[in-house]
């Protein structure tokens, strides 16, 4: 018999991180007065920095200069820091010769970008209604329209709605996300590739959960276009990245007007150029694209498959978890038990979301999202208009944060929370919290009052 991740006995695996974050030993108050390491279960949302990251931005800042924009040493040293990035960044994700690599904010600004390029004219940008806002919001605004697909309760039933809508009249392109950023399912992406490029529509893959899970080549897998965002990535230093097909980024109007994106300007005119720099006007972040292209290069560097490994081990820990508490349900958006990375969405009976995340936080310090995770449409499929839960993880990640999560939602469950909580103008929190967050980080955080004459919950 083969030997899969869910017969791996977990206490083998996942028991510590795979590559080390910063802020990974990170202490917190509890409302007991006790202090507790963060359990950080909110890499879907923003992941924290690898250390070998921090370290290589260290090492660059002292030349940091202006990018494109100088004679000094440090311009000159950033320029090819950042066009080495840029280089790097497209042979990690496999792109292919003539492909651009863009350097945007995050996934939303590579969305908007490929939006503003998608030709008139060329047909109707084809989504599917589990996306997050991202992959559905621009789309309003490119090429002849925008039809959102309603997934089916298999994968198989869902390509063939995808087909009958790529039949019905021409598509320019099909926009899916990687990973589904509320469940962590995985999309076949091979397969949504052959089946658009078959209708001559173009692919492009919201790769912002994709990617800090997953190697990517994206010659292999025959996607037109991809992004993802560096925050997500072990790199929050506020750079994401488009990368693609060269034709629709250089025939398009430029994305910002500035300067960087012109050859020739005159009071009444302007030459545009062509290549990445047609969309990146504005004196760009050099940090940013240090930061991807060196957690490119550590994640590149473990083991092939080490971060899947890790990851299933970690959320089958916490699925096996959930399944053993009443009142506690996993979500899924198709049936079976197809592949996901380290996510798991759940909501508690009896329980608003936000309650469950301040108290996982307030008497457990362990950070999960709560809410609607930007996917309004998918948690209304899922009946779920008030919200659910969201546990992820990521190479930093350990088993003891998922069995501290399974313990605390066992206890919520059976004895219910100790502290009193209320849903306020801020969301939900505790009704007495004696912590000073300014006085704990030593950071000025700019909060209005101090703790004792706070009141939270908007009643005095
Ligand atoms: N797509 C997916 C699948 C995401 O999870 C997110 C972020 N939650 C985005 C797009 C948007 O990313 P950003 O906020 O970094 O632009």
């Amino acid at each position: 018999m083969s030997t899969t991740l869910s017969t791996v006995p977990h206490v083998l695996c996942a028991e510590e991180p795979l590559l080390p974050v910063v802020g990974g030993d990170l202490q917190v108050p509890l409302l007991d007065g006790s202090t507790v390491r963060f359990a950080n279960l909110d890499y879907a949302a923003t992941a924290p920095a690898l250390a070998s990251v921090a370290e290589r931005v260290a090492r660059v800042l002292p030349y940091s200069g202006s990018v494109h924009r100088g004679a000094g040493l440090p311009s000159q040293v950033s320029s090819a820091l950042y066009e080495a990035a840029r280089r790097s960044i497209g042979a990690a994700l496999g792109a292919r010769a003539d492909d651009l690599v863009v350097f945007t904010r995050n996934t939303t600004d590579a969305t908007n970008l490929l939006a503003s390029v998608v030709p008139i004219g060329s047909g109707d940008v084809l989504t599917l209604d589990l996306e997050h806002h991202a992959n559905l919001l621009p789309w309003h605004r490119a090429g002849d329209g925008h039809r959102c697909v309603a997934h089916a309760d298999t994968v198989d039933g869902t390509f063939e709605r995808l087909e009958a809508e790529l039949r019905r009249r021409p598509v320019a392109l099909l926009a899916l996300t990687g990973a589904s950023n509320v469940t962590g399912e995985l999309l076949p992406i091979r397969r949504a590739v052959a089946l658009a490029h078959a209708h001559g529509a173009r692919v492009f893959v919201d790769a912002a959960q994709l990617a800090p899970h997953r190697a990517i080549d994206l010659a292999a897998i025959g996607a037109d276009y991809l992004a993802f965002s560096g925050h997500k990535l072990y790199a929050p230093y506020g750079s994401g990245v488009l990368v693609g097909r060269r034709d629709w980024l250089d025939a398009a109007e430029p994305y910002l007007a500035g300067g960087g994106a012109v050859r020739e300007v005159t009071t009444t005119a302007v030459e545009w150029t062509t290549g990445p720099a047609r969309h990146e006007a504005g004196t760009p972040n050099l940090v940013g694209a240090v930061a991807i292209a060196a957690a490119f290069e550590a994640l590149g560097a473990l083991q092939p498959e080490a971060r899947e490994t890790h990851e299933e081990a970690l959320r089958q820990r916490v699925l096996d978890g959930l399944a053993a508490i009443d009142g506690v349900d996993a979500l899924r958006i198709w049936e079976g038990d197809g592949e996901a990375i380290g996510v798991v969405a759940f909501a508690v009976d009896g329980y608003a979301p936000g309650h469950v995340g301040a108290y996982l936080s307030a008497e457990h310090g362990i950070g999960v999202r709560d809410g609607r995770f930007c996917a309004h449409p998918l948690l209304a499929r899922f009946g779920r208009t008030a919200g659910a839960l969201r546990a992820s993880f990521g190479v930093g990640s350990r088993a003891e944060d998922a069995d501290r999560l399974v313990e605390a939602l066992r206890r919520l469950v059976e004895e219910g929370p100790r502290h009193a909580y209320c849903d306020g103008p801020a969301g939900w929190v505790p009704e007495q919290d004696p912590r000073d967050l300014a006085a704990w980080t030593g950071l000025e955080l700019g909060l209005d009052t101090a703790p004792a004459t706070r009141s939270p919950c908007g009643n005095g």
